[in-house]
Order: structure tokens, then sequence, then C-alpha cells
């Protein structure tokens, strides 16, 4: 008897450590490892039902996997809608690159369509979204820069060619998310609405981290968090600090075609070196290391 819970007990801590995971001791996902669950059917929920949580995954993952492959891997995008576990996971298996989705995160009241495609794009991030990556020189990009990939590049690649004026007329914008976007794409009001869109679906998911309570203060765009680490943080950086990395990414100039920085922080984005002053990683995680 004894051996066999042994066994068990042993069989169980195998599987459930996955070999790499969004974090370096594989323990966390898209948000710190919570304890809320939304099972299919529950009350309260995001107005994301089965089809639409498939057809968002569907086009992240149809863009990404022809460019995941020109990094030597296998995009294996994991759909659980009926798992309520409110998180999402990023993990390597030799060749095979994966992002797992759960449909309780899909059902979180906060969660918008864009949102969710933030999350889809976060856990890319992780697998191609550069340095800073977790420890250094882990495969996987930290939080703050999976954060940044999401909406310097990802959002902006998959939404290219819709109707983003259409998409934000129908959202509540705040005034200094829409003030911001017009003054950093002046000429091109595709690039404006796709920003807007960005920020909203930063938004979206940081109201999902202020409602799994790591923040009492609501996350606003005009309330950015001021305090500056003394070494670049690799985990999960706090929600206003998230929301500050999508909204910043979100007004970055550089074209979502220049490939981020694999090996260097300045390739590909906003960068203070290279004379940008907007669009840059917010200083509440990111410590650059060229000045
Ligand atoms: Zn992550």
């Amino acid at each position: 008897m004894k051996n066999v819970s042994l066994g068990l007990l042993m069989a169980s801590v195998i599987l459930s450590q996955p070999v790499l995971a969004c974090t370096k001791d594989g323990s966390e996902g898209f948000v710190p490892k919570n304890d809320f669950f939304i099972p299919v059917g529950a009350k309260s929920i995001s107005t994301i039902d089965e089809t639409e949580f498939n057809a968002v995954i569907d086009q992240v993952e149809g863009i990404y996997a022809p460019i995941v492959a020109e990094y030597g891997g296998k995009l294996e995008v994991v759909r659980k809608w009926t798992d309520g576990t409110v998180n999402a996971y990023a993990e390597q298996e030799g060749n095979i690159w994966k992002v797992s989705m759960f449909g309780g995160l899909a059902r979180h009241k906060t969660i918008t369509a864009d949102g969710f495609a933030l999350v889809v794009c976060h856990e890319i991030g992780h697998h191609i979204g550069g340095v800073p990556r977790y420890g250094g020189n882990d495969w996987a990009s930290n939080e703050g820069q999976a954060d940044y990939f999401s909406t310097t590049k990802c959002l902006r690649r998959v939404w290219q060619n819709e109707d983003n004026a259409a998409v934000i007329r129908k959202l509540e914008v705040p005034e200094t998310l829409m003030t911001a976007c017009s003054k950093a794409w002046p000429n091109n009001a595709q690039d404006r609405d796709i920003c807007v869109r960005g920020g909203m679906a930063g938004e979206s998911v940081a109201k999902l981290f202020a409602a799994l309570s790591w923040s009492s203060k609501a996350p606003k765009f005009d309330t950015p968090d001021t305090r500056q680490v003394g070494s670049t943080q690799d985990s999960h950086p706090a929600t206003q600090c998230r929301m500050d990395t999508y909204f910043q990414g979100a007004l970055c100039e550089k074209s979502f075609n220049e490939e981020i920085g694999q090996k260097d922080e300045v390739s590909g984005v906003c960068h203070s070196s290279t004379g940008q002053s907007v669009g840059l990683r917010p200083r509440c995680w990111f410590k650059p290391k060229v000045q």
C-alpha cells in the first residue's frame, strides 16, 4: 500500500512538472498560481464562448506557427476550453514549443476577445520575444518582455488587416489612451487604432490581475507605476506595471516587422539609447543594460 501511494505521488510529481514552463521553476503561468476555477456554465462570465475561444487561437496560431518555425520550434497550442483554470502556460519539450490556453481564463468576466488574444501573444512571446530572458539566458523571455512583445509585435501583426476603427468604436476608450495613440501615430489612422485596441486589450488583462487581487488599486492609463528597479525583474511585474508595459508597447514607433532583439535589448524595440522617449519598457520592471 505504501509503495503504491508513493509510486502515485512520484508519478504525479513528475507529471505536474512541465519540462519547462512560463517561469524557470515551472510553477507559474500568465498570472501567479491561483485558486480561481471557472467551469463551463458558470455565472457572471465573459462573452467569450467556445467558438470565439477557438477563433482567437486559430487566428494567432495561424499567423505565428510559420514564424515560430523560423526559430526552430513547432508551435503547438493546447486548447483546454473545458478546464476552469484561470491561467495560461508556455513550455518547451525539445522542438515542440507549447502554449496551453485554459477556458477558465477566457471565461473570467474581465476578459475580452482582444484580451484573450493578448494572452495567446504573451505565451508565444515567451518563446520568441527575445531579451531579457529568465535568468539572462533561459529559453523563455521573461514576463515583462512577453508582455512587451504582445503589444509591440504580436497583436499588431494579427490585427494589421482588420477594421480596427470599427472595433474601437464599440469600446469606451479612456482619453489618456486615445490622446497618446493619436500623438504616437499622427499620420496613420490604422496604426493609431491598433494602438488604441492594443491598449484596451492590456486594460482587459490588467483588470484580471486586479480581480485576482494582487492589487487593490484599479490599473489606469494615467497612473503609471513610478517605481524603478535596481535590476531587471524576471517574474510577473505588479498590475499597474504590466498595464504600463502594454500601453508603452502599443505606443512604440518601431514596426512589428522589425524583429525584436533576440540577443540584444535594443533591436526592433523602443529604447532610450536609440533616441526614443515613448514606448519604452517601463522602469518598474526593466533596467536597461545599454544607456
Ligand atoms: Zn508569462
